[in-house]
């Protein structure tokens, strides 16, 4: 990221270091654009910033605008799974979700509360799907409509095979939806060749923006094919907002204007910065992570060629002296947040590498990380059981 975006702005805001999943760390600039004058939203030139925002999104993801459009809802990210899933199911078909994490679970959860008919297909959380599998439910299923899955599960750091996953969808005629929430804007999405009909993401994640705005990308020949289809929530309906969107410029109830602001400032920011080059960025700063975390002796929870590279999932050490919310509260008092993981039977703690951080800014963790192992007394290489 080039050192001139971090452009000191005039209130002189404490930098901190996310290596939460999200929110990220954002630039001052990004900051600093949601200081506007209040508007109302139902002007036209909030409508044209909103219209203007809808086709970059769909460019970040390489859509031709004429195929695919972007819906804004104001929510967090959650919102859009509960949208796609009850918004895109017709009558008397079923939904498929490859479950191989915390957010696929969500989804079918989601899938739960709305009784609609689906299949959950449980995979470990450290592996991901064989094809084989996935192709002999759509055989033997021909009324599954929709298939699911997350891109990169967020709460371990493992990435799905999604283009493998879309071309077996599409095979057998159906919708393919993916929660691109931790990948979009960090790695390169195509949607074309990625196979996919329908992603989803949030400002506050790889757009590096603030929170309260999310939208779903996808097909408009199959947003169009929705309208018919039952409609189980009024808020949270696919068609109906995008169709509110298309009469009038306007989405259908109060957005979120100041994160509306701070999303334009980063959406050029993240066009200045280049897919590629923030990509590497995100690269770069993760291989510095899962290298400092080697020097310590820790051990990562998903394998290295299954990894999405934004995620580090650190096992916690066998040690008594180990504390993840000692350690947490040492690093957070110096500016560095560090997350618990998300795995049902194993304790980990992640460290992410989204946002607006550099390798300077992990070799500078690492230093407070290593003074919080030191004042918990916790053993340094660290030490782990036989047989993990
Ligand atoms: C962050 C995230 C979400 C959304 O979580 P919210 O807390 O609702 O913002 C959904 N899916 C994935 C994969 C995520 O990483």
């Amino acid at each position: 990221m080039p050192k001139k975006m971090y452009i000191k702005s005039m209130l002189n805001i404490k930098r901190n270091i996310l290596l939460n999943p999200g929110p990220a760390t954002t630039t001052d600039t990004v900051k600093m654009a949601q200081v506007v004058p209040d508007i109302c939203p139902r002007e036209t030139e909030f409508g044209n910033i909103l219209a203007q925002m809808q086709d970059d999104l769909v460019k970040i993801v390489h859509g031709d605008t004429k195929e695919y459009t972007a819906v804004l809802f104001c929510g967090s990210g959650t919102i859009n799974m509960d949208i796609c899933l009850n918004s895109l199911l017709p009558d008397g078909k079923k939904i498929l979700i490859v479950n191989n994490g915390a957010y696929s679970a969500r989804a079918a959860e989601i899938c739960e509360y709305y009784n609609l008919p689906h299949i959950n297909m449980k995979i470990p959380v450290d592996e991901i799907p064989k094809m084989e599998a996935i192709e002999d439910i759509l055989q033997k299923n021909p009324d599954i409509h929709l298939v699911y899955t997350t891109h990169n599960e967020t709460g371990t750091g493992l990435l799905n095979p999604i283009r493998e996953i879309g071309a077996l969808a599409h095979k057998y005629n159906c919708v393919f939806t993916v929660d691109t929430t931790s990948t979009y804007a960090m790695l390169p999405i195509d949607m074309e060749k990625d196979n996919i009909d329908f992603c989803m993401a949030s400002a506050q994640k790889g757009l590096m923006s603030m929170t309260g705005l999310s939208f779903v990308i996808g097909k408009i020949k199959f947003i169009e094919e929705s309208e018919h289809y039952p409609k189980r929530s009024y808020y949270c309906n696919l068609y109906l907002q995008y169709k509110y969107f298309l009469q009038t410029g306007q989405m259908h109830f109060t957005p979120p204007v100041q994160t509306v602001y701070a999303t334009k400032q980063a959406i050029e920011e993240y066009f200045k910065e280049g897919e590629d080059e923030k990509f590497s960025r995100h690269k770069m700063v993760n291989e510095t992570i899962c290298n400092g975390l080697k020097k310590l002796g820790f051990k990562e929870f998903i394998k290295k060629e299954l990894q999405s590279g934004l995620v580090a999932s650190a096992i916690y050490p066998d040690d008594k002296n180990w504390d993840f919310d000692k350690i947490h509260d040492y690093c957070y008092e110096r500016g560095f947040t560090i997350y618990p993981g998300k795995i049902f039977d194993t304790n980990t703690f992640r460290l992410c590498s989204l946002g607006a951080i550099d390798v300077s800014d992990i070799e500078a963790f690492f230093k407070v990380f290593e003074k919080a192992l030191e004042h918990c007394k916790v053993a340094v290489p660290v030490k782990y059981a036989e047989g993990i």
